[in-house]
């Protein structure tokens, strides 16, 4: 430990912090490995091995988890099948200066992984306990990097992680410090307020009574465990489930509704009053494949000598497994990828339907948002807090249908296995998802738009449509979106969903039979029009800023040299054609004069 004084740089101010620095020594003999597999999502460290002489150069991936192994005495019996305890066990302290009106849930958390663990022949293999006093145990310390703990931060930082610290040798977890920040409880306020009020009542305020938030956090507390267990995001977690099951009780009560705690899950907004699904059905928790990536990762081989011989019967082991789908890993957008199954914070193997459930939810809310969110005594800062959350849920399940047009399933394959790895999603789909934005957004959702909005909240109704419409005509109509389907195209012939066709779709959404528009319209129009010149005549970037990393990676597609630039001018042509026949009063006139005028300047 050390007292270290600075000056703060902008104002000169004196700073001090206390500074505590552990060494560890490394296990003399390092935990033998296991070699990373992508069907399976693992966190891994990495080395590139000379000593092996490959004919060029390998990377060794090993995973990242914790060494559990039996005890000398119980090796006959965990070897026979018998469930033994692990000679040191996983074991999370939770911070003293935790509130203790939470500490009951965040153990619960960790303890929720006990069950994994059997399946790999370990009971008893993680726990949490509460720190020792200093009365207890004085030389502890949660500082201490011998010491697992879950960190309760004090802090406005809406959020939660789990780190891990890992032996570079062989994967092997040293330890971890969760940080629990007191103000990831408004973010799962908010989530669980707009995803379940319409079912569960006790979600209809500002304050959740303490079992209820307790829950929330038990939730939290198990995701960043999964984390320092070793585990990576699984966002095709929540897309094998029928709609159906999702609303079914007695499906949820056997397998929740998501595959793996480690998707970005969120609550089943899915289910509706009339379901009569209970509560404790409605948060994500442990299933099928937090269980077998855990036994994939943590169950040891005895039969093989080391981590290269175990190779081929893993694959084989995996080949078996991943065939019920349910135990499949998909990282999805982690890995910068287009299926639309994995992507975060949706639900269910068909999201045009269950984000229209999903948006029969955020009515209801709408409609009674002001009652819900009242606080006596106080003015509408409830109000102002959950309208937003309210719009970008709506705009997640925009998001979540759009990447149905020009997806693309990816399903990492070794060359045991059968079949495609990247497959094209079916044109009947794409038009499903086409017609549920037709319905959604390019309609405008005045229902988003109450009169108390403009009466109670500053926001400018007009700049909310906007914005909406904006977001989802940008992630749509888009240089990769266009290449993806030029792709598909050109492997699968016609059939597929092909750009003339996309823009004849968008055309009809947009601008309907030329007539007469409202206010809301003439923007939508605007926003289609210049998402379009922009693409032929893109706006000078000022020198020096980056964009952001996202949006690139999105925007990344080239279109210099392919047919997009022709068939984007020839969707403009066509729109200049039909508004100069266009009919409507002088207001939508003066419009469509502008946007030929728009077009044909460019
Ligand atoms: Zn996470």
């Amino acid at each position: 430990r050390s007292v270290k004084s600075y000056t703060h740089q902008d104002n000169d101010d004196p700073l001090t912090f206390e500074i505590n620095c552990s060494l560890v020594l490394l296990p003399k003999e390092p935990m033998q490995p296991r070699y990373f597999d992508e069907r399976v999502g693992f966190f891994t460290s990495n080395y590139t091995d000379f000593d092996m002489n490959p004919q060029g150069i390998k990377t060794i991936r090993m995973i990242a988890r914790w060494r559990l192994e039996p005890k000398p005495e119980d090796l006959e019996k965990y070897k026979s099948g018998e469930l033994v305890e692990p000679a040191k066990p996983i074991i999370f302290y939770i911070d003293p200066t935790t509130p203790k009106e939470w500490v009951p849930y965040l153990i619960q958390g960790v303890n929720d992984w006990q069950p994994v663990f059997e399946k790999a022949g370990f009971k008893n293999a993680i726990y949490a306990l509460e720190a020792p006093s200093p009365e207890e145990d004085p030389s502890w310390s949660l500082e201490d990097a011998r010491n697992s703990a879950i960190v309760y931060k004090p802090s406005t930082i809406a959020n939660a992680s789990g780190p891990h610290v890992s032996d570079p040798r062989s994967g092997e977890i040293i330890e971890s410090h969760i940080n629990w920040y007191h103000n990831v409880m408004s973010l799962v306020h908010n989530w669980y307020f707009v995803q379940c009020s319409p079912v569960d009542p006790q979600a209809r305020s500002m304050t959740f009574p303490s079992e209820l938030m307790g829950q929330l956090v038990r939730f939290v507390s198990s995701h960043e465990v999964g984390h320092t267990l070793g585990l990576r995001h699984n966002f095709g977690a929540t897309s094998y489930y029928t709609t159906e099951q999702l609303r079914n009780p007695e499906f949820l009560r056997t397998n929740g509704h998501t595959t793996s705690i480690m998707d970005y899950s969120r609550f089943n907004f899915v289910v509706q009053p009339e379901d009569n699904v209970p509560r404790d059905l409605l948060f994500p928790r442990l299933s099928h494949y937090d269980f077998w990536a855990i036994e994939w990762g943590y169950r040891r081989f005895y039969q093989f000598a080391d981590a290269d011989q175990e190779i081929p019967y893993l694959n084989q082991w995996v080949i078996e497994k991943t065939k019920n789908p349910y135990l499949k890993f998909n990282g999805g957008s982690e890995s910068g990828l287009n299926d639309p199954r994995a992507q975060s914070e949706d639900l269910g193997d068909n999201q045009m339907e269950t984000c229209e459930l999903g948006i029969r939810n955020l009515k209801v809310i709408m409609q009674n948002l002001p009652e819900w969110t009242k606080v006596p005594n106080e003015n509408y800062k409830g109000l102002s807090t959950l309208y937003p959350q309210i719009t970008s849920q709506f705009n997640r399940y925009i998001g979540h249908v759009s990447k149905w047009v020009a997806g693309v399933y990816t399903d990492a394959k070794t060359v045991e296995q059968d079949g495609p790895i990247y497959v094209n999603v079916s044109k009947n789909k794409q038009k499903e998802a086409m017609a549920f934005l037709e319905r959604h957004i390019f309609t405008a959702p005045l229902w988003l738009l109450p009169d108390y909005l403009s009466e109670l909240l500053p926001s400018s109704r007009l700049a909310i449509m906007e914005n909406l419409q904006s977001s989802a005509i940008k992630g749509l109509v888009n240089e990769n979106v266009l290449v993806r389907m030029l792709r598909a195209e050109e492997q699968l012939g016609p059939g597929t969903y092909k750009p003339e066709e996309f823009f004849m779709d968008m055309n009809r959404s947009v601008f309907g039979n030329y007539g007469q528009t409202d206010i809301y319209r003439r923007s939508l129009q605007n926003i289609y029009v210049n998402t379009l010149c922009k693409m032929i005549e893109p706006e000078e970037q000022p020198s020096g800023s980056a964009a952001p990393v996202a949006m690139m990676r999105r925007m990344s597609a080239s279109i210099e040299n392919n047919d997009v630039k022709a068939l984007v001018a020839a969707e403009l042509e066509s729109i200049a054609k039909k508004l100069k026949r266009g009919r409507g009063d002088d207001r939508t006139r003066a419009h469509y004069n502008y946007l030929i005028k728009t077009i044909e300047e460019l």
